[in-house]
């Protein structure tokens, strides 16, 4: 005789017979069967990489860590330890000012669920000084009213107080206009 499962399908087409009996769900809500109930309390570590992790480290010290290559001669920010340019590993870390240009930015009216700002937040890619040119990291523009903001604007990083920073990129409030 041939045995199916509950939904009609074989186990494949030269196996038909199952061994055993079938656990049914009606079997389960029965306590037919023995239940334990189990928590699992996982915890995870996650790596940054070895690149990200010394520039939030740096970030946590008030420090912009950048990477060179001496095949392009880029300096990258944030760093990486690849020049995707030259397809080789980078070579040195090299500090870079907290200072920078606004290369582009948006003036914001939504927040993330999109309902509607009062006031817009100001995004911007900030070219950070000492790295190569169109170099540069996504951050916030403070202290300077929309229609006061131009491309090219000289900006500094506005640094929460050391107590406070945890090796993040909102270490960096946002960046002023100099
Ligand atoms: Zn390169």
């Amino acid at each position: 005789m041939e045995r199916r499962r509950e939904s009609g399908a074989r186990l494949s087409s030269k196996t038909t017979n199952f061994p055993g009996r079938e656990i049914t769900g009606e079997d389960v809500e029965a306590e037919k069967y023995l239940t334990i109930a189990y928590g699992s309390d996982l915890k995870y570590s996650w790596t940054a990489g070895v690149g990200i992790s010394r520039y939030l480290d740096g970030l946590k010290n008030g420090v912009l860590w950048a990477r060179k290559c001496r095949g392009c001669g880029r300096t990258l920010i944030p760093p990486r330890m690849y020049c995707e340019e030259c397809f080789r590993p980078t070579d040195e870390w090299v500090k870079v000012r907290d200072t920078g240009k606004v290369n582009t930015f948006s003036i914001v009216y939504v927040n993330t669920d999109a309902s509607r700002r009062k006031k817009p937040i100001l995004v911007s890619i900030v070219e950070i000084d000492g790295a190569s040119p169109e170099m540069g990291i996504l951050h916030l523009l403070g202290e300077v009213a929309p229609k006061d903001v131009t491309v090219g604007m000289k900006v500094k990083a506005v640094w929460k107080p050391k107590g406070q920073r945890t090796g993040a990129i909102t270490d960096i409030v946002h960046f002023k206009p100099v």
